[in-house]
């Protein structure tokens, strides 16, 4: 029978475009959506743009359009992403659409029903310029743990503490830089503390379908205890899920002017796309969704597994729905040096600059998976070792199979194949009979294992081939049965290792195919031949090696803050000379904007840098760090505005996370002419506006 499957991964938040995070998780899961079907079974993947929330309103306000408007400008980026990685998702929606409305109003609804909504009044920030209740990520001020400067209002990035906004020491609003005040709101509360919560999640939460590790993190909020540093937790709090007007999300019935924090609303994203396909198919979603075979599973961050363990199914399950089957939960991807990527802010490897210099997306696929196992842990992409695993052993080790064979076949044979001899047969049912040991590390999510696996067969093949030497068969009279043998043998276990790779490589998979003259194979064709006779095509080549200068131009590394300075050389001749042209479109790849300097200060333990707060008129500051200590007095700089490189990659430095880079002209030779001159545009200039 086959198996029914609902699979998502977690819905992007539709402020940017996807970074290399996102695509480590949609391969993740386009993989194991490719196993299942390989298996036969039948999937439906989806996904969505997450598109409520502050934090897009307030994008879109500063950008001067509407909210609907600038999420169809992110939506609108998203599929040379997807198609640029192979990555198959049979429907993507967004959060924004009429069935998430009508689903999200629903399950409120029915929770409410089940008496699980309550009101509280609650205290919270309001902006009196802006006129709003202030989400917790545009309130900054000083760290209560650590007092380090300008930090969120819910947790700090210098100590990692966590904190409620109204801890900050001299908090601000990050949009208007006015004190908040504190002011009362109704808010509504899905009551998760309500015992028929807690018990069903305690039982859900620990009956095995999580990884381990997550159950065991899970456990702990449920426990009311006194921690080590003296604070206590209280256990499951209840879920504060509205929000005031002005807020861009869904409104909540029979509550005028309030919303459903996005949160709410986010993952019955998962169930509107699905809706959306089903109802585009003509197949009927509520009918889908009650067969009792049907497993449901959402791949998702670490960072995320609150929203996935306990809101999510205690919704689902008190609005008398299914609730998943499990939640896949992956750690983060660091790039080389360890640098994270989160959600907000990535860098480092930038997926489409990586497409765009032609580097074959298939290569990341593997290379991802070659890290990637079943448990809840950070992978690192080491550009090192990336170019060692698909150069040595996708390339060297497996697709050079099919090349030692073919020419043969095709010059000796017409590309026929022929029976194998018994010690060749030998070698193949070997490979063959790993299909359930591949399959069963793919179904587990174990792609590490499952290409070890994988390549310790290349390795057997590759052994099988220099123990028996094609090419001097070749060479030899009266060998060419022995010949034909080897080179069949070599095209049958290619095949082999083609179908156990497929779900990470499905295009080169489909070339295979292609040259093997086979239809498309599922794991079931592991347990059969070609067969003597079978014909197979002409071989091309099929696939490149990873080149050293494409890894080099992937990373080229963006100027340091420390040497903002040297940037600026190039374009003034002040003892450099003049770059090599560059097209109009590199330029406009920089973008500057007009920064005001809203805050400046000495860094402690450097003699170099000035740390800077810059408005660029974003709702929010940006943090950068200069060399220019030497030059300027802090005082002499706050309040003034400059030019600043807005979309540069945050560097993380010694002293914290530096945002951009501030633009300074100096002479190249710094000992004879050693001033720095900060830029300052003509007056009228706003924070903002662009450069150009
Ligand atoms: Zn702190």
């Amino acid at each position: 029978m086959p198996r029914q499957l609902f699979v998502t991964t977690a819905l992007p938040y539709a402020n940017g475009n996807f970074h290399i995070g996102h695509i480590m998780e949609y391969i993740q899961a386009d993989i194991w959506v490719r196993f299942q079907r390989m298996q036969g079974h039948a999937v439906n993947f989806v996904g969505a743009d997450d598109t409520h929330g502050a934090p897009i309103m307030i994008a879109a306000e500063k950008a001067g359009i509407t909210p609907q408007q600038f999420v169809a400008n992110i939506a609108a980026g998203r599929k040379p992403y997807l198609d640029g990685f192979h990555i198959a998702f049979d429907n993507w929606h967004s959060t924004d659409a009429p069935e998430n409305h009508a689903l999200a109003q629903q399950i409120y609804r029915d929770l409410k029903a089940n008496g699980l909504i309550s009101s509280k009044v609650i205290e919270q920030f309001f902006d009196p310029e802006k006129n709003m209740f202030l989400p917790d990520r545009f309130i900054k001020g000083e760290c209560p743990k650590c007092h380090a400067k300008d930090q969120y209002g819910d947790n700090c990035e210098v100590c990692g503490s966590v904190y409620a906004p109204t801890d900050l020491i001299n908090p601000y609003s990050a949009l208007s830089g006015a004190t908040p005040e504190l002011k009362s709101s109704e808010h509504l509360f899905f009551q998760l503390s309500d015992p028929r919560c807690v018990e069903f999640l305690e039982g859900w939460t620990q009956d095995g379908r999580l990884q381990p590790e997550v159950a065991n993190k899970v456990k702990e909020w449920f426990t009311v205890r006194t921690n080590a540093d003296g604070t206590t937790s209280e256990g499951l709090g209840d879920w504060d899920i509205s929000r005031d007007a002005p807020y861009f999300g869904i409104e909540i019935p029979d509550a005028p002017g309030k919303y459903f924090y996005v949160w709410l609303d986010a993952p019955v994203g998962y169930l509107a796309s699905l809706k959306n396909l089903l109802d585009k198919r003509g197949e009927d979603f509520e009918a889908y969704m009650a067969q009792p075979a049907l497993e449901q599973y959402h791949f998702i961050g670490k960072d995320i597994v609150t929203f996935h363990t306990l809101f999510w199914p205690a919704m689902l399950k008190f609005s008398g729905r299914k609730t998943p089957d499990s939640i896949f939960v992956h750690g983060f991807l660091t790039v080389n040096n360890g640098e994270k990527m989160s959600k907000s802010r990535g860098t480092g490897l930038d997926p489409l600059k990586y497409l765009g210099l032609g580097m074959n997306p298939e290569w990341l696929r593997y290379y991802i998976a070659a890290k990637l196992s079943a448990r809840n842990e950070d992978i690192d992409f080491n550009a090192d070792d990336f170019m060692a695993r698909v150069n040595s052993d996708l390339i060297g080790k497996y697709v050079n199979i099919a090349s030692r064979a073919a020419g043969f076949l095709a010059k000796r044979f017409a590309g026929k194949l022929s029976a194998l001899s018994a010690s060749s047969a030998e070698l193949i049912s070997a490979i063959s009979s790993q299909k359930e040991s591949v399959s069963s590390l793919y179904e587990q999510r174990e792609y590490a294992k499952a290409l070890r696996e994988t390549m310790l067969l290349t390795d057997r093949v590759n052994a099988y081939v220099d123990a028996n030497k094609p090419w001097e068969l070749a060479k030899k009279e009266g060998m060419d049965a022995e010949l034909q043998d080897v080179c069949s043998t070599c095209i049958e276990a290619f095949r082999l290792l083609t179908i156990y790779l497929k779900p990470v490589l499905p295009a080169l998979a489909a070339q295979v195919e292609a040259f093997l003259n086979v239809t498309p194979m599922g794991f079931a064709e592991a347990d059969t031949l070609l067969g003597a006779g079978h014909t197979i095509g002409n071989y091309q080549h099929l696939m490149q090696r990873v080149d050293v200068k494409q890894l080099d131009a992937l990373f080229e590394a963006p100027a340091q803050a420390e040497s903002t300075v040297a940037a600026t050389e190039t374009i003034v001749p002040g003892g450099a000379e003049i770059a090599p042209v560059i097209t109009i479109d590199d330029f406009a790849k920089i973008d500057l904007r007009i920064a005001k300097i809203v805050n400046c200060e000495a860094v402690e333990g450097s003699t170099k840098l000035l740390r800077l707060t810059l408005d660029v008129g974003e709702g929010s500051t940006r943090n950068v760090f200069s060399g220019i200590a030497a030059h300027y007095q802090p005082d002499q700089l706050i309040g003034k505005l400059t030019v600043m490189v807005a979309n540069l990659a945050p560097r993380k430095m010694k002293f914290g996370l530096s945002e951009g880079m501030v633009l300074a002209a100096s002479h190249a030779d710094a000992k004879a002419q050693p001033g720095i001159y900060v830029l300052e545009p003509f007056p009228g200039a706003q924070p903002g506006m662009r450069i150009g």
